[in-house]
């Protein structure tokens, strides 16, 4: 099914980072909305769950069945979870354990790197075109144990950074805090084909 306007993706905008891949959504060419209430779900062709910190988006959470709908949501439609967000999608979640929405099948260990590299930039390679890919990480988790039909389209040394599977994208980096679009621009494509 092809859109006939330019897809509406929500922001979760409890708590972190989520103006700033509004206006990432904006510069990619999709319509975004803050969302706060599970009831604007319904309108949405696409969420992104940003950076932040999970367990305190996990508390807004529980408000008004927010949890449930929101999983009932990425398991239809795409998501991208950034960070924290890629810690909320993931089957599991390590250091400590904390609920997820099962949406990714991976681990994510939260806060795996040591406080010398705890938060970086970095320029890798990623399966994008156009060239190495610049990349903030604050606090970021580890993504391990990964499902076989879960793609990597990044790593930075040897773990997992940009994954895919199906319509779930997950950074454990920052892209809406780089100047480089083609991220977002990624995730919009594959709202618009999905
Ligand atoms: N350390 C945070 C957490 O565990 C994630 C950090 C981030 O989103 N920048 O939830």
């Amino acid at each position: 099914m092809t859109l006939h306007h330019s897809p509406r993706i929500g922001v979760l905008a409890i708590q972190g980072d989520y103006a700033a891949h509004a206006a990432a959504l904006s510069e990619a060419g999709a319509e975004p909305v803050e969302v706060r209430l599970p009831r604007q779900l319904g309108s949405l062709d696409g969420i992104i769950l940003p950076g932040g910190e999970s367990t305190t988006i996990l508390r807004f959470l529980e408000k008004d069945n927010f949890f449930a709908s929101l999983r009932e949501f990425c398991l239809k439609k795409p998501v991208f979870g950034t960070c924290a967000g890629s810690i909320l999608l993931a089957r599991e979640v390590r250091n400590p354990a904390q609920q997820s929405l099962a949406a990714l099948d991976c681990v994510a260990e939260r806060n795996a790197y040591g406080r010398q590299i705890d938060s970086s930039i970095v320029t890798v390679e990623a399966a994008l075109p156009g060239g190495p890919l610049e990349m903030v990480f604050i606090r970021a988790p580890r993504l391990v144990e990964l499902g076989p039909t879960v793609e990597v389209l990044a790593r930075r040394d040897n773990d997992p950074v940009l994954v895919r599977q199906g319509t779930v994208l997950a950074a454990t980096f920052h892209p809406e805090l780089s100047a480089d679009r083609r991220i977002h621009k990624y995730f919009v494509e594959s709202v618009v084909s999905a």
